[in-house]
């Protein structure tokens, strides 16, 4: 049985949003549905606002997924991306199944481990949905 996943890079994610415009331009959605949005992690005081203090300042994305997010199962099944997976141009996202130890998916959480990344799912809060993992390089190399 396979399980569809998104695996999220987060230390190449730059905050641009093309994965969420793409899946609502994709999927047709209404002006203010999304499936995928990107959260600022810093200062809280706004996207261009990072955290800390100078010179030991921070600031990174997640792209948090809904439950609405089907994982675009009608291109998946074709062989194909999803399209937020697909449009990411900093190739911060992948996609494959996690059961699935040759999957796209599984061979880029073992390249990211063996790299010094740790792996983790976010708590499913209401609203989120489950098989979105994010990796991570917490020391600088
Ligand atoms: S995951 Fe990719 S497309 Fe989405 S915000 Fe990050 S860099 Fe942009
Ligand atoms: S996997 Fe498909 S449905 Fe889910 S957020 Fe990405 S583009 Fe949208």
């Amino acid at each position: 049985m396979a399980t569809p996943a998104i695996l999220v890079n987060v230390n190449r994610c730059t905050g641009c949003w093309t994965c969420s415009m793409s899946c609502k331009v994709g999927h047709k959605l209404d002006l203010d549905e999304y499936r995928v949005h990107v959260n600022t992690i810093g200062s809280g005081n706004g996207v261009d606002s990072p955290g800390g203090t100078w010179p030991n300042v921070f600031m990174k994305w997640e792209p948090v997924y809904g439950k609405s997010c089907t994982m675009c199962a009608e291109r998946t099944v074709d062989g194909l991306e999803p399209m937020c997976v697909f449009n990411c141009p900093a190739k911060a996202l992948t996609y494959g199944d996690a059961d699935d130890p040759n999957s796209a998916f599984s061979k880029r959480v073992e390249e990211l481990k063996a790299k010094g990344f740790g792996v983790s799912q976010k708590p499913v809060w209401e609203g989120t949905r489950d098989n979105v993992y994010y990796a991570e390089r917490v020391t600088a190399i």
